[in-house]
């Protein structure tokens, strides 16, 4: 079998960790499977790494940022070969450019366009245990890039993809993916099997286990994922097309966002085409929106809030600012206290049961809604920055501790 296995950054953040993957690795060799094994860096090397950038220059080029985030995995990947190594095994590592990993231009935030297998097949049928660096890889210009944050996941379901891997495991420091974050919800459970689709809302509404683009990729190429621990045996979550609910679930998981913000145009013309020129002048900006909602008019204007990711609060912000008198509006607020709890679980919308559920829940912890959106697999609540763990706590108890 082709085995590709990931470790994130607490899997191999001393040297003590190291040698615990190793073994892990060793373990899978030994049995006679190819391995490719994809390391992130170190502990908290890439906000390290961040801050050390940020003391010279608040605003360095993209290009250079990449340039130096990229080092982080590519020490895990040496110091993962010399234990190794020193435990007698075949082993080599690369970096995304000497795999051939191509991506676009947006640096920092760059998207896997092709994985080149060649020198990959080589190393393996040379029997080498194959060390890949996670999170980069280069683009047009042969310029290093990076994958946005958890991206190490994303290299290694590309990987799987490129070389249709019999398995892709992605061992980190919980046991699975939990019905909500564990170490915040003690009472979480955790599941046996997760769609892509539970699996990709769960991670782009904050659950950071899996970054949601590695999910997306995953579901695309049919790449069946198992997230498990990498400290505890024990089996973890494997996340697929269809999975088997426990029966008696009313939803999959809870998700809570704290990077966001509540950007609110006030006094817009009542008139048709206000909203277009809203929204559009955002999407130029490049900012994604999320939950929408305009405020019923009086006096001929209305008010227009919406939620952005807290990295396209200043791009929002100055795009709409520009043009507060080609749009016809007074004024821009932003509020970044604030907080985007999410239920999710596939066909909720056939119960209604599930949102009265949750206002219940957050009317009993005296937690304001301040915004609601809902689609077929899950429900939002944008709510005050300060209550959004007691939020998931008291959600996860209405659902799962009753
Ligand atoms: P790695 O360094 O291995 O990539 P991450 O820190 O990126 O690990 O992701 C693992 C963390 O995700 C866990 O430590 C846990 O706190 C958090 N997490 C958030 N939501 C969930 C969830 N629903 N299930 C499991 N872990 C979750
Ligand atoms: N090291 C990168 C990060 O901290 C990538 C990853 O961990 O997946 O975001
Ligand atoms: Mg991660």
């Amino acid at each position: 079998m082709l085995i590709v296995q990931k470790f994130g950054g607490s899997s191999v953040r001393d040297a003590e960790r190291i040698r615990n993957v190793a073994r892990t690795i060793a373990e899978t060799f030994l049995l006679g499977h190819d391995v490719v094994v994809v390391l992130s860096a170190q502990g908290d090397t890439t906000d390290d790494l961040l801050e050390k950038a940020a003391e010279l220059n608040p605003n360095p080029s993209k290009r250079e940022l990449d340039m130096l985030l990229t080092t982080g995995e590519q020490q895990s990947v040496a110091l993962m070969a010399m234990c190794l190594e020193s435990m007698d095994l075949p082993v080599v590592s690369l970096t995304g450019w000497q795999v051939g990993i191509r991506t676009n231009s947006a640096y920092g935030f760059a998207r896997i366009r092709r994985v080149a297998t060649e020198r990959l097949r080589r190393e393996l049928d040379q029997h080498r245990i194959v060390l890949v660096t996670g999170f980069q890889g280069v683009n047009k210009f042969d310029d290093y890039t990076t994958l946005g944050r958890g991206g190490s996941d994303t290299t290694a379901v590309a990987l799987a993809a490129a070389l249709h891997a019999d398995r892709c495991q992605i061992f980190t420091d919980v046991e699975g993916v939990y019905t909500a974050d564990p170490r915040k919800v003690p009472a979480a459970r955790k599941l046996g099997e997760i769609t892509y689709d539970e699996m990709l809302e769960l991670a782009s509404m904050g659950a950071q286990v899996l970054m949601n683009r590695s999910v997306e990729l995953a579901k695309r190429y049919g790449v069946e994922l198992e997230v498990l621990s990498s400290l505890v045996r024990a089996p973890g979550t494997k996340v697929k097309e269809v999975a088997k609910r426990m029966e008696e679930m009313k939803i999959t998981g809870i998700a809570k966002d704290e990077k966001v913000a509540r950007i609110t145009v006030e006094k817009i013309a009542d008139k048709p085409g206000s909203a277009f020129k809203v929204l559009n002048a955002v999407a130029k900006a490049g900012v994604n929106v999320d939950i929408i909602i305009q405020s019923t008019g009086r006096d001929g204007t209305t008010d227009m809030s919406f939620v952005v990711a807290d990295t396209d609060i200043d791009k929002a912000h100055a795009a709409l600012s520009e043009r507060s008198e080609a749009i016809g509006f007074e004024r821009v607020t932003v509020d970044k206290e604030i907080a985007k709890v999410s239920v999710v679980g596939a066909g909720m919308m056939s119960s209604l049961e599930v949102a009265s559920l949750v206002f219940e829940a957050l009317n009993d912890a005296h937690i304001n809604i301040q915004m609601i959106s809902t689609s077929e697999i899950k429900i939002s609540c944008v709510i005050e920055q300060s209550a959004a763990d007691r939020a998931v706590a008291a959600i996860h108890g209405k659902f799962f501790e009753a």
